[in-house]
């Protein structure tokens, strides 16, 4: 079975002139101290999303990217279509970091599933990020993967907590093919491997 990432239409091929408008992730982010070295601090990503428009001068999608990221916000009428195929989404709080932005309701959809891959058979190396504690991250990977089976439904959406647990998106061709029915805007299905 195929698996689909969510991305940004206009990351694929990346073109200069967004159609869409995108926002700044601004704040996003808990600092949390070192383990080892009370001086460094680690910083990790967490709800709620606080956002700004970027200066992109396109129009305002009901799904809007953050700029040059894989994470991605929906308005209430995507949120109500995505509720439709089921409940594989929780929706997280967006915060907008300037008033001129808030006429708009916006939610941060995020997989309630997050699967674990094979890193070694995937490819994936690790990266020292804090030599004090020892603190490793994996390198990013979008594509190709191959996922097992055992975590997998048949018709699902899921992160992966490898590669990242907010984002990229991932699901399964059934729920692909009833995502590109929904005809949503500003969203673009790429193949991203396979589940066996
Ligand atoms: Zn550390």
């Amino acid at each position: 079975m195929k698996i689909f990432a969510l991305v940004n239409p206009s990351l694929f091929p990346a073109v200069l002139e967004d159609r869409f408008r995108s926002v700044l992730v601004v704040g996003t982010w808990i600092e949390r101290h070192c383990a080892s070295n009370p001086n460094l601090t680690h910083s990790e990503l967490a709800p709620p999303m606080v956002v700004e428009w970027s200066e992109d001068r396109g129009d305002r999608a009901g799904i809007v990217w953050t700029f040059g990221g894989y994470d991605f916000l929906c308005s209430r009428e995507v949120r109500r279509a995505l509720e439709g195929l089921g409940g594989q989404f929780r929706f997280e709080d967006v915060v907008w970091n300037s008033t001129v932005a808030g006429e708009s309701t916006y939610y941060w959809p995020v997989p309630r599933k997050v699967v674990s891959i094979d890193t070694a058979l995937n490819g994936i190396e690790s990266e020292l990020v804090c030599s004090a504690c020892g603190l490793t991250r994996h390198r990013f990977k979008l594509r190709p993967l191959t996922l097992p089976a055992e975590q997998v439904d048949e018709r699902d959406v899921f992160s992966v907590r490898e590669i990242g647990v907010f984002s990229p998106v991932f699901v399964t061709e059934k729920y692909a093919n009833e995502l590109t029915g929904l005809r949503l805007p500003n969203l673009r299905l790429l193949d991203a491997g396979l589940v066996r």
